[in-house]
This record gives structure tokens, C-alpha cells and sequence, in this order.
């Protein structure tokens, strides 16, 4: 039965030139059958040079935004509407127009997990992989960073530049549980403790690196290490054990985002038989947040 549904969906992918993007906190069956599986930005500069006219992008909503903002003439799918972040959601347009009123002199860097019409108030956006770079370029002294208020905690000790920082979390990371990661690491002595800067401060004074997802993949394929515990969502377990088959890999912290897994087959099916539900911005908003993400990939390359 699951072989049949995977066919049909390979079969509606060519039929209608569409190319399936899946984050690496998608589950296993998910990341199998997609054309390319990352983190969201990467997923989103791979949907505007891809050629196929339809991304299915299996995420959730502010990444199908996203892939929007990038690539308008596209048709950008997300198999289900109801796949939020509460990170993203727990900041909107007039509350950051008042911090912002209260701080005339400060740039607001703003991390990509949020949604498109607050990118459209900031400076520049960032990723956790290049927050640091996009807060140091940006020209003021003041630095409004939002939502995240974990990583904007880590990036802050990073710079000497006065940080005003939103009081927002993911609700996935933000409750890693520090008492798995202790007892992962008396199990496995000998690894490495990688964890997402999410997670909050006191996960990462026991962490040999903080890096986000991206960042992850690349310091395994660097390190001599066998084993690693990873204290990011749990999708990404099994992420790295399909890149590095050699290395071990398990889960630290108990962090499951339950709006990545309402993705599922059976909607990706219907989404490409219908060719929807379409994620669309209006013109206005969506040319704003652009030149946000345009200042992060001009600042970064
Ligand atoms: Fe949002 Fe956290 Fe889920 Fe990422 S893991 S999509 S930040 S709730």
C-alpha cells in the first residue's frame, strides 16, 4: 500500500513538473521520496533555481512563504495549511512596530522563522548559520533580534553590539530536556554533543558545538568522532544517519515539533492531484519581505 501511494506520488510529481522539498525535521518516509531534503532557506534558493514550475514544499508555513517570497512566478504548495510555528506566530507586525518606535536607532534582524508580513518590517532576515554576520553588517550599533530569544541570547554573546531581543521560543527547543541530554551523554561517553542554539543557554555550556542544521551536517562530515548526540529536532537523526552511514547518531532532549510531522503522505498526494492548498502573499508584503532576504544573501553570498 505505502509502495503504491509513493509511485502514484513520483507518477503526479513528473506529470505535473513538480519537485518535492522536504526540511530535515520531516519524517523518514518523507525525506525518502523528496528531490531535496535541507534546511528551510537552503530549500527555498533551491526552489527558485529549480525549474520545475510547482514546489510542494514539506515544512511549514513561514518556509512555503518562503519559497513565495523567492519564487513568485511558482506554484507553492504545503500539503497541510495547519503546519504553523508557534515560533513564528508569537510575533506580528504592530508589536514589533512599537519596540521598534521605542528604539528609533536600531536595525531589526529578524530570524527567518517568522512570518512574511514581519519580514517585510525588518532590515535584513538571518538564519542561526549566518545570524552573527547579518547583525555585524548591518550599519547601527542597536540591533532589535527577533523572535528567537534563544538565539538571539547566543549571537548577543557574540557581538559587542546592544541587543534588544524578543521574548520569543520554539516550543520544541526551548523545552529540551536537560536530564535525556545528561543521561545520552553518561550512555555514550565518547561522543559529541551537538545542539541547535534554540535550545536554551544552559544546553549549550554542555554542548561540544551549537550549530543549526546546516551547520550540523557539516561538522560531522569534518569531525573524527563516532558517535553524536543531537539536540535538535529528532527528524534530524535520521538526516545524518542517511549522510553518514558509518557514524552513530542518536536523539538528545526529547525535541519533536508536532507541526512538522502533520505532513504525511497521503497529503502530498492530494496536494499534487489538486495542486494545493497554494501559499500565496499579496504583491506589496510579499516585495518587502524580499528585500529582507535578498540583504541576508547579499551579506552572506
Ligand atoms: Fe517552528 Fe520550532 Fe517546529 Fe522549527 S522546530 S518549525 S522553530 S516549532
Amino acid at each position: 500500500m505505502k509502495n503504491e501511494l509513493i509511485s502514484e506520488i513520483l507518477r503526479l510529481k513528473d506529470e505535473k513538473d513538480a519537485v518535492i522539498l522536504a526540511h530535515s525535521y520531516q519524517p523518514p518516509e518523507i525525506q525518502d521520496i523528496a528531490d531535496h531534503v535541507g534546511d528551510s532557506l537552503q530549500l527555498s534558493l533551491t526552489a527558485a533555481s529549480t525549474e520545475s514550475s510547482v514546489i510542494v514544499f514539506c515544512g511549514v508555513k513561514f518556509m512555503a512563504e518562503t519559497a513565495h517570497i523567492l519564487s513568485p512566478d511558482k506554484t507553492v504548495i504545503l500539503p497541510e495549511l495547519d503546519a504553523g510555528c508557534p515560533l513564528a506566530d508569537c510575533i506580528e507586525v504592530p508589536a514589533l512596530r512599537s519596540l521598534q518606535k521605542l528604539h528609533p536607532d536600531a536595525l531589526t534582524v529578524l530570524y527567518v522563522n517568522s512570518p512574511a508580513d514581519v519580514k517585510a518590517e525588518s532590515y535584513a532576515c538571518c538564519t542561526s548559520a549566518n545570524a552573527l554576520e547579518v547583525v555585524e553588517s548591518a550599519p547601527s550599533d542597536e540591533i532589535i533580534f527577533a523572535p528567537d530569544r534563544n538565539l538571539g541570547t547566543f549571537i548577543s554573546r557574540k557581538s559587542d553590539k546592544t541587543f534588544h531581543i524578543w521574548n520569543g521560543a520554539c516550543r520544541s527547543h526551548a523545552v529540551a530536556d536537560l536530564q535525556d541530554i545528561k543521561a545520552r551523554m553518561d550512555e555514550w561517553p565518547d561522543a559529541e554533543l551537538l545542539v541547535h542554539p534554540e535550545t536554551p543557554p544552559e544546553i549549550w555550556e554542555l554542548a561540544h558545538a551549537v550549530l543549526g542544521t546546516g551547520g550540523m551536517i557539516r561538522h560531522v562530515g569534518e569531525s573524527s568522532t563516532k558517535r553524536f548526540i543531537i539536540g535538535t529536532e529528532e527528524g534530524m537523526v535520521y538526516r545524518l544517519s542517511t549522510l553518514y552511514p558509518d557514524r552513530e547518531f542518536t536523539t538528545g532532549g526529547n525535541i519533536y515539533c508536532y507541526n512538522m510531522k502533520k505532513i504525511t503522505l497521503q497529503k502530498i498526494l492530494y496536494s499534487l492531484r489538486k495542486l494545493e492548498p497554494v501559499i500565496e502573499l499579496d504583491p506589496r508584503t510579499r516585495k518587502k519581505a524580499y528585500a529582507a532576504v535578498a540583504r541576508m544573501t547579499e551579506i552572506t553570498g
